[in-house]
């Protein structure tokens, strides 16, 4: 029989949760990726067995051999996602299935098993329920869902491991960026890029956040929020975020995005906003858009704004743009009229408050 098909999550509850009152107190202000909840979720791969072992377990340290493949080879992949707590107090997820689809493509990419999107919907979808409680009321606030994959074979030959764990944690967490959707500045990056044609780019893999941090860095001792890649061939087209896809907003209304080409990732934000401007008539071209042209039309005018999109900061505006060729600003440096618009529709179906015309909004 197909194990797939038929395993079920075996739920072992908490038997000492954190106190109500101190997980009140740790919500309360949650900041991002610091809080977190009672339990997680749990299923192994191996080449004999296939799936198995599924379970909802109470949150506990793992114990790893040091010769465990993922520590050496790096083959490991991720997810983001967020569970939030709608106006009549029920809990949502928002198109979660994008997330599955996309981690076996990650999978897929770094050699590992792909996990069936059943198994991967019901892994977080158990563990949002269990762990309810741990979503903040505070504006802004959310349950960041975290499911990784890592290679857990205790083998340090070079080649795809043979057992894999999968594990999701979830998080409380508030608005991603502090002072919340205010206008953020970013850094483009000319000495390091993120990713190269036929690389890794377009894989959630954790290697490509470790190649961007020192970029990163770079980034923040400019005194900027975030970094910006260009193509790692030409060193000319804007690219995407450390975390984040962008969208440029022009004089006529239009908009452009960076395409798909695999070497970005394929933000389900980023879709959604496709969607969501296509609904309102609005021209949106994925095409390349180079630096130059960037920093050309933002001095002509010609563009309006510049938004970055992502699960953990939803649509944040871009205000200032700074490089070793001197700085730009975007628009007025503040929140352009389209971005807000788009923003506050996007975060009002994750919320439940306006039509959720695509079904987009999975109740639990
Ligand atoms: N680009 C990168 C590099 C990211 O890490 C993320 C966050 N997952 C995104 C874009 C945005 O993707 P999503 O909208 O699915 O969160």
């Amino acid at each position: 029989m197909d194990t797939e098909t038929t395993l079920q999550f075996e739920v072992e509850a908490n038997a000492s949760p954190v106190p109500a009152s101190e997980r009140e107190a740790r919500i309360a202000d949650p900041g991002f990726g610091r809080v977190f909840t009672d339990h997680m979720a749990m299923v192994r791969w191996s080449r004999d067995k296939g799936w198995h072992a599924a379970k909802i377990a109470p949150r506990k340290a793992i114990e790893m051999d040091p010769a465990s493949s993922v520590l050496h080879y790096a083959q490991e992949i991720f997810e983001g996602m967020k569970a939030y707590r709608l106006a009549d107090g029920s809990t949502a997820l928002f198109r979660p299935e994008q997330n599955a689809r996309r981690f076996q493509k990650s999978a897929e990419r770094m050699a590992m098993p792909q996990l069936p999107e059943k198994l991967f919907l019901e892994s977080i979808e158990k563990l949002t329920e269990i762990d309810r409680d741990w979503i903040p009321t505070a504006e802004g606030g959310a349950l960041y869902l975290r499911p990784f994959m890592f290679a857990s074979e205790v083998f340090l030959g070079v080649r795809p491991a043979h057992e894999y764990l999968y594990l999701v944690i979830a998080s409380s967490v508030g608005a991603y960026f502090q002072g919340g959707a205010k206008a953020i500045s970013i850094w483009v990056s000319d000495d390091y890029t993120r990713a190269a044609p036929g690389g890794t780019g377009a894989a959630k893999c954790g290697g490509n956040y470790a190649a961007s941090l020192v970029a990163q860095s770079q980034a923040i001792e400019k005194g900027c929020d975030q970094v910006v890649f260009l193509d790692a061939a030409e060193h000319r087209w804007v690219e995407e975020l450390g975390g984040m896809n962008l969208f440029f907003v022009m004089d006529d209304g239009s908009m452009v995005t960076p395409p798909l080409k695999g070497t970005i990732l394929p933000g389900i934000t980023r879709d959604s906003i496709l969607t969501l401007a296509r609904d309102e008539g609005i021209a949106v071209r994925e095409e390349p858009y180079a630096i130059d042209q960037w920093r050309a039309d933002a001095e002509s005018g010609r563009l309006r704004e510049t938004f970055a999109c992502g699960t953990a900061a939803v649509v944040t505006p871009v205000g200032t743009v700074r490089s070793s060729k001197g700085d730009f600003t975007i628009g007025a440096g503040g929140t352009g009229q389209l971005t807000q618009r788009l923003r506050d529709r996007l975060v009002g179906i994750q919320r439940g408050e306006h039509d959720d015309t695509h079904g987009w909004v999975k109740r639990l």
